[in-house]
C-alpha cells in the first residue's frame, strides 16, 4: 500500500498518541486527535505512518487525597505487544550520543506507529523518554530532539520514503532541522536547504494562548544540541529570540492549519506580525467514531422508525452511574438530569463557572434537579490547575449526592462521560479553545452540548435544535466582566431551556438528541478530516 499509493505518503509526528486507555502515551486532546487520526488512516487506507515516543511512565496518574489535594503518581508501564524493529538510531544530546530504539505498534487497528525509546542500558540519559511533558526545559528539549531528529533518522533506518512530514504541534519542529541538515550535508547552503525542506513540511498549530506556545533560550538550545549544527543567526531566522517553536514551525512549513474555523481566525491574528510564515488555513478536528460512539445510538438515530434512542441512552447513563458508584461510592439518580464536564484544569476552561452564583445553583443541587460529574487533570507543575480541581472536589464534598469528581481522567472516563451524560457542558472563555473533541463525542452519542460558541461548536450549533449555546459569542479582555456575563447566560439557558425541556418535554429532548447525532456524525468524523488534510495541505 505504501509504495503503490498514488497519494502523497505522510509521516505524522506527534509527542502523544491516545490509542487505548491501556497505553499511556497521551495526556489530553492533542493525543486524542493523533490517535484518532491514525485509526482513521487505517480505516480509509491512507498511506500514513506515525512517529512518536514510547513513554515509560506516560503522563501523570493523578489522584486526590483526603484533604482534596491533588498529587501525581508515576508507574513504569510495560508493553509486551510492541514489535521490536531491531533498529536503533542515535541523536546527540549535550554532545553525547543517545541511542533510540525503534518499536512498532501495529495492534489496535491503526496505521503503523513507530515509537522511539531511550530507556536502554547503553544510555546515560535513559530518562529522556520517561515522562510525557515531565521535567523542565532541558528535558523537554531533549525529548523534542528524540522525536524530531531521532524521528527522521528512524524513517531513514526503516527505509521508509516520505513525501510530506506533518508536525502535529511545534514539538516536532526539530524534524525540520534534521531535514535541513541532511541537505546541508550534501553541500546545499542553509537558505536553500530551508526552502527545499519547507516544500516537504506541513504544520498543525493547536494553541491559541501565546504562553502555551513553547519557547526556549537560544543558549540552552545550543548547549543541549537542539540547534542541530545551525548557527545562532540561522536559529533566530527561524524561531526568533527567544526561540519560539510555533514560529519556527510556521516558517519551516509549506502550509499550516488551525483546528477549527474560529481558531483559524485567532491564529492568523495571533501571528500576523510574523514574517515569512506559511499560510494558516483551517481544518476542523474530528473524531474516530468506532472508538467513541455507541453504535446503537447511531443506528437508532438513523432509523426513523426506531424508538430506541432513549432506551439506549439510559443504558449508557446506567453504565456511567455504576462506574461512579464503583469509583466514588456515590449513587446518582438515573431520572435526574446529569451534566458531564471534563477538561484539563486550566483557568480559561473555567471548570467552576457553574458555581459562580451559589444562590442559584445550590437549590438545584440540593433538590437533585441537576447532578454534575466532573473529571480532568492538571499539568503536574501547574499549581493553579491543581487548585481548580481541589475547589471542584470541595464542592463534591459539600453536595455529595449531586456533585462528583472522578480522579485520573483518561480515555475510559472520557468515553463513559461523553456517552452517559445527558448534557455536555463546555464553557471556555472565547476564543481560547482551539477546537475540543469531547463535545463531538457527546454530540454523536446524543448527549446534548451546552456550550459557549468557542472551538468547534460555532460550526455545529443550531441553538435549541441540536444543543444549546450560551453567551452569544461575546468576547472581552475584561475577564471579570466576561465571566459574569457567561455565567449569567449559562444560568439563563440552564433554568429556562435545559431543565424544563429535560423534565417536561421529553419528546422534544429526544428529537434534539436525534438532531445532535445526525447533524454531526458526517462532518465531525475523521473521514472528512483526512479528506481535507489531503485536498488542502498534503496534495500541492
Ligand atoms: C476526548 C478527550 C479529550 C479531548 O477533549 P477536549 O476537552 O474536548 O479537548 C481529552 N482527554 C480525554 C481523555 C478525552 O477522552
Amino acid at each position: 500500500m505504501w509504495s503503490k499509493s498514488p497519494l502523497p505518503r505522510i509521516a505524522y509526528f506527534s509527542m502523544e498518541y491516545a490509542i487505548d486507555a491501556s497505553i499511556k502515551t497521551y495526556a489530553g486532546g492533542l493525543g486524542i486527535l493523533a490517535g484518532d487520526y491514525l485509526k482513521g488512516s487505517k480505516d480509509y487506507n491512507y498511506p500514513i505512518i506515525g512517529i512518536g515516543i514510547k513513554w515509560k511512565q506516560g503522563y501523570t496518574d493523578q489522584l486526590i487525597d483526603e484533604n482534596s489535594n491533588v498529587y501525581d503518581t508515576y508507574h513504569n508501564y510495560k508493553y509486551d505487544f510492541l514489535k521490536d524493529t531491531k533498529l536503533k538510531v542515535k541523536v546527540k544530546i549535550y554532545e553525547k550520543d543517545v541511542t533510540c530504539k525503534i518499536w512498532l505498534l501495529d495492534k489496535f487497528k491503526l496505521a503503523p506507529l513507530y515509537l522511539l525509546d531511550t530507556d536502554l542500558p547503553e544510555n546515560d540519559n535513559r530518562w529522556i523518554t520517561n515522562q510525557l511533558y515531565g521535567g523542565f526545559e532541558d528535558s523537554r528539549l531533549a525529548q523534542e530532539i528524540v522525536l524530531g531528529i531521532g524521528g527522521v533518522r528512524a524513517l531513514r533506518a526503516l527505509d521508509i520514503n516520505v513525501d510530506v512530514y506533518h508536525f502535529n504541534e511545534g514539538h516536532a519542529l526539530f524534524a525540520g532541522f534534521e531535514l535541513v541538515r541532511e541537505k546541508m550535508n550534501t553541500g546545499i547552503p542553509f537558505d536553500e536547504a530551508v526552502k527545499k525542506s519547507k516544500e516537504e513540511i506541513v504544520f498543525t498549530t493547536h494553541t491559541p494562548i501565546i504562553e502555551g506556545n513553547e519557547s526556549h533560550s537560544i543558549s540552552r538550545m545550543i548547549s543541549i544540541g537542539a540547534n542541530n549544527g545551525f548557527t545562532i543567526e540561522q536559529l533566530i531566522s527561524l524561531g526568533g529570540c527567544p526561540f519560539n517553536m510555533t514560529v519556527g514551525a510556521l516558517r519551516l512549513s509549506r502550509i499550516s492549519n488551525a483546528v477549527s474555523k474560529l481558531h483559524g481566525e485567532t491564529a492568523n491574528k495571533m501571528w500576523k506580525n510574523i514574517k515569512n510564515k506559511s499560510k494558516i488555513i483551517s481544518i476542523t478536528n474530528a473524531i474516530h467514531i468506532p472508538t467513541w460512539v455507541d453504535e446503537d445510538m447511531l443506528k437508532a438515530a438513523e432509523d426513523s422508525n426506531s424508538n430506541n434512542l432513549w432506551t439506549n441512552h439510559i443504558k449508557n447513563k446506567r453504565k456511567l452511574i455504576s462506574f461512579v458508584k464503583e469509583r466514588n461510592e456515590i449513587e446518582l439518580n438515573e431520572n435526574s438530569l446529569l451534566i458531564g464536564f471534563s477538561r484539563r484544569a486550566a483557568p480559561y476552561k473555567r471548570s467552576n463557572l457553574i458555581f459562580s452564583d451559589m444562590k442559584i445553583i445550590s437549590p438545584l443541587l440540593k433538590d437533585g434537579k441537576i447532578q454534575i460529574v466532573f473529571s480532568g487533570k492538571a499539568h503536574p507543575l501547574d499549581d493553579t490547575g491543581k487548585d481548580i480541581i481541589k475547589n471542584l472536589v470541595n464542592f463534591s464534598k459539600q453536595y455529595p449526592s449531586s456533585v462528583v469528581f472522578l480522579e485520573n481522567y483518561d480515555m475510559t472516563i472520557g468515553k463513559l462521560l461523553t456517552q452517559g451524560s445527558d448534557v455536555w457542558l463546555n464553557n471556555p472563555r472565547r476564543p481560547l479553545e482551539a477546537s475540543g473533541t469531547s463535545g463531538m463525542k457527546a454530540a454523536m452519542n446524543g448527549v446534548l452540548n451546552l456550550s459557549t460558541l468557542d472551538g468547534w461548536w460555532p460550526e455545529a450549533c443550531r441553538d435549541g435544535i441540536n444543543g444549546w449555546q450560551f453567551g452569544d459569542g461575546l468576547q472581552s479582555d475584561d475577564i471579570y466582566f466576561i465571566d459574569k456575563h457567561d455565567a449569567n447566560a449559562l444560568y439563563e439557558v440552564l433554568m429556562n431551556k435545559v431543565i424544563p425541556t429535560f423534565y417536561l418535554e421529553r419528546k422534544k429532548w429526544i428529537s434534539m438528541m436525534k438532531n445532535s447525532i445526525l447533524s454531526t456524525k458526517d462532518y465531525f468524523s475523521v473521514k472528512r478530516m483526512l479528506e481535507e488534510y489531503y485536498s488542502k495541505i498534503y496534495i500541492k
